[in-house]
C-alpha cells in the first residue's frame, strides 16, 4: 500500500504571505481587506455617505463609481453586510496609494483585477483610473460575504499531488483574500501551485461523481470566476472532493478510484492568475454546500507552506 510523509516541510524558502495569499501567486491581481483597520494600499476607507456621490437617501446606490473629474474608483457598500468586490479593468493604468497596480495579459489585453472586502456602510476609494472614465472597460462581481459555519475538519492521508515534481507550495488556503473568502462553498478550499499537466490524485477511495472539462480558457478577468473545469469524487466517507481548474480528466462518471490514483491533470482553467490545483471538500454535492476544513496527515494547509507530494510505495 502507500507510504506517505504528510506534513508541511520546513524549507528556507518562506514566501511572503498577505491576507492568506502568497504575495507573488497572483500577478495582475491586487487584494485588500478593508474590514481591518487602515486603508492598506487604497486611497481611503470612509463611512458610506450618499451625498459624497451626489445621491439622496433612498436612491439606488451603484456598486462602484468612477469620478469623471479625478478618475477615482470608489467601491460603495450601502448595505448592512460586508461585501466582496472583484473588479477587472482592461488597458488602463491604475494608481493606488503605493503606486501603480500591476497588470498582466488576459485574452490578449492588459488586465488588472481587484479583490476587496468592504465592511458594511463603507466606501473605499481604491485607486485612480487613468483616462476617460466614461469609456473604461470594467467588469465586476459583487456579493455578500457569507461567513463560514464551524465545521469539523476532514483528515486525509493522501496528498492530491505526487511526490514527483514537488514539493508543492500552498498559495492560498481557508479564507484567502484572492478568491476563497466570499462564499462558504470555497472558504476552506486549498490552492497548490503546480505546472499545467501535473497529475492530481484521489485523496481517498471513492467513485467519480462528476466530470466537467469542457472549458479551455483561464486568466484573471472576473468573468473567469464563473467558468472552470472540475472533477468531483464521491469519497467512501460520504464527502465530495472537488478538483478545480484541471485541464483534463483521466476518469469518467461512475469509475471507481483508489486513493493515490490519477484522476486528471492540473491546469489553469477559470480564475487562475497562475496554474494551480484548487481542492475543496463538501459534505454534500449541493451547489452551495459549505466546504469543510481539510487536513492532510496532522496538518491543516496554510498559505506559504511547502508540502511533500504523495509517494506510493512499491
Ligand atoms: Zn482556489
Amino acid at each position: 500500500m502507500a507510504a506517505q510523509h504528510l506534513a508541511a516541510l520546513s524549507l528556507d524558502d518562506r514566501p511572503k504571505v498577505s491576507d492568506g495569499v502568497v504575495a507573488d501567486a497572483a500577478p495582475g491581481v491586487a487584494w485588500l481587506d478593508a474590514r481591518t483597520p487602515g486603508a492598506g494600499w487604497a486611497l481611503s476607507v470612509e463611512p458610506f455617505d450618499e451625498s459624497d456621490f451626489g445621491l439622496e437617501e433612498g436612491d439606488a446606490v451603484p456598486d462602484l463609481n468612477i469620478d469623471q473629474e479625478d478618475g477615482i474608483l470608489s467601491l460603495l457598500n450601502s448595505s448592512q453586510r460586508a461585501r466582496a468586490y472583484h473588479v477587472s479593468i482592461y488597458d488602463r493604468t491604475l494608481t493606488a496609494s503605493h503606486g501603480t497596480l500591476t497588470s498582466c495579459p488576459c485574452r490578449g489585453r492588459r488586465c488588472t483585477t481587484l479583490s476587496v472586502a468592504v465592511p458594511p456602510r463603507t466606501s473605499v476609494d481604491v485607486c485612480e483610473v487613468e483616462g476617460d472614465a466614461l469609456t473604461v472597460d470594467l467588469a465586476s462581481d459583487v456579493v455578500d460575504i457569507v461567513e463560514p459555519t464551524e465545521l469539523e475538519a476532514r483528515t486525509y492521508d493522501v496528498f492530491p499531488l505526487p511526490s514527483e515534481g514537488g514539493p508543492w507550495l500552498c498559495t492560498q488556503a481557508s479564507g484567502g483574500l484572492l478568491s476563497h473568502y466570499a462564499h462558504a462553498s470555497t472558504y476552506h478550499a486549498v490552492d497548490f501551485r503546480c505546472p499545467e499537466g501535473t497529475p492530481c490524485l484521489a485523496i481517498a477511495d471513492g467513485v467519480i461523481h462528476a466530470v466537467d472539462v469542457a472549458n479551455e480558457d483561464g486568466g484573471i478577468h472576473v468573468s473567469e470566476l464563473f467558468r472552470w473545469n472540475a472533477v468531483t469524487v464521491q469519497l467512501d466517507d460520504g464527502f465530495f472532493a472537488e478538483y478545480v481548474h484541471i485541464r483534463s480528466s483521466a476518469c469518467k462518471v461512475g469509475d471507481r478510484v483508489r486513493k493515490g490514483d490519477i484522476i486528471g491533470a492540473t491546469g489553469a482553467v477559470g480564475f487562475c492568475p497562475e496554474p494551480h490545483l484548487h481542492l475543496e471538500v463538501h459534505a454534500s454535492a449541493a451547489k452551495d454546500a459549505p466546504s469543510v476544513p481539510l487536513r492532510f496527515g496532522d496538518r491543516v494547509p496554510r498559505a506559504g507552506e511547502w508540502w511533500d507530494g504523495y509517494a506510493a510505495s512499491s
